[in-house]
């Protein structure tokens, strides 16, 4: 089967081990038992096949056949213990991790995949959308947020922002490195969440200096001071605009509308739903002085029986006309790819990106975090791009749960010369007898 040969998995893996060799190590030379890389890289082997007593069975295997998958798939020399490589995994910044996800962004823009996610005028979708990861009562590390309820109960949580380049008609998303969200950003929730946005914006421009960016986002981030950053940025934006939160834009805008001001479109569809957009351009955003004019559209969908299910409504600085206001609802709506296909794929699908690998008392929990989304990656470049990976994962097994559980079983017990030999195997098994 024809593979392209730089986003294969093994390409994938390497490109991975390159960025964790290059990580200091930062322990003192006599503590020293297990590399950096083959801690980073357990880590990684145990998120990619969802399975956290993958140290356990390899190690088995090792002693029983003197080799592991870890060592042929995996490029481990040496197994950690569970316990040895969360200490390990603690004290790792995880900024040192982070450009893996501009390492594997760029692979694919070479191997001429990313020019299938242009959106508009040859630009990228990037929806940044908030995520809670982590949630307790009792354990906690310095860099956990601290709320308490009305009750005075203290709970610690941890939340990222995560961005992520997606397309409205492809099922794969792409994600960015994560931000952070952390206490030292503001008194609400927020400030903190907008200052991380602010990060977040500045951080994807450094790793992609000549990408054409629309960001979407929700009302929280349709403020001046949020899209002074993005013109810095030179980045294009779709952000959510609630009445709620924006009373004088609705004041401008309804009376336009009026007016008979600004234009609309309407169709229906064979289900007999009623498509309604409406679009104004230049309107400004808030009632302060030296405020920027922004363009304003809407959307709704009226069910046959003349309810209305769908309502949403939008800023933005592309010039709105019946041409492109389609497209940028699309884009609008595209934030749910995040929250869908990201988060709640993490979350409930098999990757528990809430369950407790390990909080540590440094840098763990967001060291899995980060290892678990790049696992995720991996496996959404290979459903995009690898023909041995679709046909095993589609035509073999009809659930994600199906496929994860065989993976597992599999990779515990048999030793491969690599992940691809692995899915042949998978494919197309002998049967053997039991000795
Ligand atoms: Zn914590």
């Amino acid at each position: 089967m024809h593979l392209k040969k730089h986003l294969s998995f093994s390409a994938l893996r390497k490109t991975l081990s390159d960025r964790f060799n290059q990580i200091d190590d930062f322990r003192q030379n006599g503590k020293i038992d297990y590399p950096l890389h083959d801690c980073l890289m357990s880590g990684f082997a145990m998120m990619f096949f969802q399975d956290p007593s993958l140290l356990a069975f390899q190690q088995r295997m090792q002693d029983s056949i003197e080799q592991s998958n870890l060592t042929t798939v995996f490029s481990v020399s040496d197994i950690p213990k569970d316990s040895q490589m969360r200490d390990v995994l603690d004290l790792v910044p995880p900024q040192a991790i982070e450009p893996v996800f501009s390492d594997f962004l760029n692979k694919l823009q070479r191997g001429r995949h990313l020019a299938h996610y242009q959106f508009i005028d040859d630009m990228y979708l990037i929806p940044m959308d908030g995520s809670e990861y982590f949630s307790s009562e009792k354990i906690h590390c310095p860099s956990c947020l601290l709320t308490q309820s009305k009750k005075g109960k203290l709970r610690y949580h941890h939340q990222i922002l995560q961005p992520a380049i997606v397309h409205p008609d492809k099922r794969q998303v792409l994600p960015l490195a994560p931000e952070q969200i952390s206490n030292r950003d503001g008194t609400t929730k927020q400030d903190c969440e907008i200052n991380a946005g602010k990060r977040c914006i500045k951080k994807i421009r450094k790793a992609h200096p000549k990408l054409k960016i629309i960001i979407t986002g929700d009302s929280l981030y349709s403020k001046q001071p949020f899209i002074d950053e993005l013109k810095k940025a030179k980045m294009s934006f779709i952000l959510a605009a609630k009445p709620k939160d924006h009373k004088v834009l609705f004041q401008w805008v309804n009376e336009l509308f009026q007016l008979g001001e600004g234009g609309d479109l309407k169709f229906t569809d064979s289900k007999g739903r009623h498509h309604c957009y409406q679009w104004i351009n230049t309107v400004p955003l808030n009632g302060t002085k030296d405020v920027d004019d922004v363009n304003f559209f809407q959307y709704q969908i009226v069910s046959k029986d003349n309810k209305v299910t769908y309502r949403n409504s939008w800023v933005t600085d592309f010039i709105i006309d019946q041409n492109n206001v389609v497209m940028l609802v699309k884009g609008g709506r595209a934030r749910w790819k995040i929250e869908n296909e990201t988060f709640n794929t993490l979350k409930n699908q098999g990757y528990h990106i809430e369950h407790n690998f390990g909080h540590g008392d440094q840098n763990l929990s967001y060291v899995f975090l980060l290892l678990n989304l790049v696992a995720f990656y991996v496996h959404q470049i290979l459903d995009l791009t690898d023909g041995l990976y679709q046909t095993v994962r589609y035509k073999k097994f009809t659930s994600r749960k199906e496929y994860f559980n065989q993976l597992r079983c599999t990779f515990r017990i048999i030793l491969f010369n690599g992940f691809e030999h692995m899915l042949n195997y998978i494919l197309d098994p002998p049967m053997v007898r039991a000795p």
